[in-house]
């Protein structure tokens, strides 16, 4: 029996979370590419090389172990990230780290193999601190796109300036790309939910079904500026008063589908207390799980828009991923295997699995945050929940190694 050795994981995790740490109690700052975040980094791949373990990056920063297994096939991937937003959390990415590295470390000490592989990943800059998010595993998996290099960091700061104050050289990222299939059997991810629906449920994991299609549209009102004090209510077009519907008419419909709307970004021009509004510009976003109901969606947004004499362009169509039947299954029985009860939902939020699915079946499961927060130093998931993550993490991989040696 192949157990996790708790007290070494809850120290790894303390260990962790010292590196970037705003004194006791306080948010960690591990920004991608920061002192911090490298040294955070170097001190994780040194506790493989403790074990013996083959460990390596790549030109984009993401960091690997390799645990052998008996037989020359790919690996089975699990991680996530350690990278933090600015002045976050201990738990958001170094909890999938830490319990990949608990995994790895339950095999190696009970000196058991799986007939696949293991590949501990620490996916680089997750957080979208550098012009964008998921930059790691997009560079693995061939979607990264160049150009981000000159935008700016959250910092304000060029992407490239941050790559290359960490050791790296920008313009070899792609060095870090993967064949289309043939890099990893399969990949699995462990992260906090950031939601407070299994809190609610009082249930311990979540068995990521899919990642929700996002799609923004820009969405413009034009009226005409004039005098606020000397222009009769009855001669006025203002774009404000035209734009005012579509807010709550979002909320509805995302009401009304089972999906979620934001308008986030909202401007009205030119902005001035005493002119009437001449023009309003704003995004609308909407995500979800299933592309026919966001399709709807669209329509009835591009309809109300312009029944108000608005015009509505797309700016943003990212497809839902599914999470893969045999990553779900091997969850789904480890669970019941730890008599775990688990609900089932999508991640409304990005995450690097979702860009493995470009090269290899992937799949996640979440543990509860605790008030549903997260990016914030107030993200709390309790020691158990934690250790659940860990342990669904292990039987997880040793189903996925059965399953995926019977399909082959
Ligand atoms: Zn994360």
């Amino acid at each position: 029996m192949i157990k996790i050795n708790e007290k070494q994981f809850f120290a790894d995790f303390e260990n962790l979370r010292q590196f970037g740490l705003q004194g006791e109690g306080g948010a960690v700052h591990r920004v991608a590419y920061s002192p911090a975040d490298m040294e955070a980094r170097e001190w994780l791949i040194a506790r493989f090389r403790e074990m013996g373990l083959d460990t390596y990056s790549d030109g984009v920063g993401n960091s690997f172990a390799f645990y052998r297994g008996h037989e020359r096939l790919n690996p089975i991937g699990i991680g996530s990230h350690s990278d933090t937003v600015p002045y976050g959390g201990a738990y958001d990415g170094a909890l999938g780290v830490v319990a990949a590295l608990a995994v790895i470390r339950a095999f190696h000490d009970a000196g058991e193999r799986l007939a696949h592989p293991l590949q501990w990943v620490n996916f680089a800059a997750e957080e979208a601190t550098m012009g964008g998010g998921t930059t790691g595993s997009q560079a693995m998996t061939g979607i990264f796109n160049m150009q981000m290099l000159n935008k700016a960091a959250w910092d304000g700061r060029p992407v490239r300036e941050h790559m290359i104050g960490a050791g790296l050289d920008p313009d070899k990222i792609l060095d870090a790309r993967l064949p289309k299939r043939g890099g990893y059997a399969a990949f699995l991810e462990l992260h906090i939910e950031q939601s407070d629906r299994l809190e609610k449920a009082n249930l311990p994991i979540a068995i990521v079904d899919g990642f929700v299609g996002i799609r923004r549209y820009a969405v413009r009102f034009d009226g005409m500026a004039n005098h606020a004090g000397t222009t009769p209510m009855a001669s006025r077009e203002d774009a404000l008063v035209a734009a005012a519907p579509m807010i709550q008419f979002v909320r509805d419909l995302a009401v009304e589908l089972g999906i979620v709307g934001t308008i986030g970004d909202f401007k009205v021009y030119p902005g001035a207390p005493n002119v009437i509004p001449e023009r309003v510009e704003m995004i609308v976003e909407i995500r979800g799980l299933d592309a026919a109901i966001l399709d709807d969606a669209q329509d009835l947004i591009r309809g109300e828009a312009q029944s108000f004499g608005g015009e509505f362009d797309p700016v943003v169509i990212k497809p839902p991923v599914e999470a893969d039947m045999i990553v779900r299954d091997s969850i789904s029985a480890a669970c019941a295997k730890l008599n775990l009860e688990t609900l089932t939902m999508p991640s409304g939020a990005g995450h690097d699995a979702m860009n493995m699915a470009l090269i290899c079946p992937q799949g996640m499961f979440f543990v509860p945050s605790k008030d549903g927060i997260s990016h914030s130093k107030d993200e709390y998931t309790s020691p158990e929940d934690c250790l659940n993550g860990a342990q669904v993490m292990l039987e997880t991989v040793i189903e996925l190694d059965k399953k995926l040696s019977a399909k082959s």
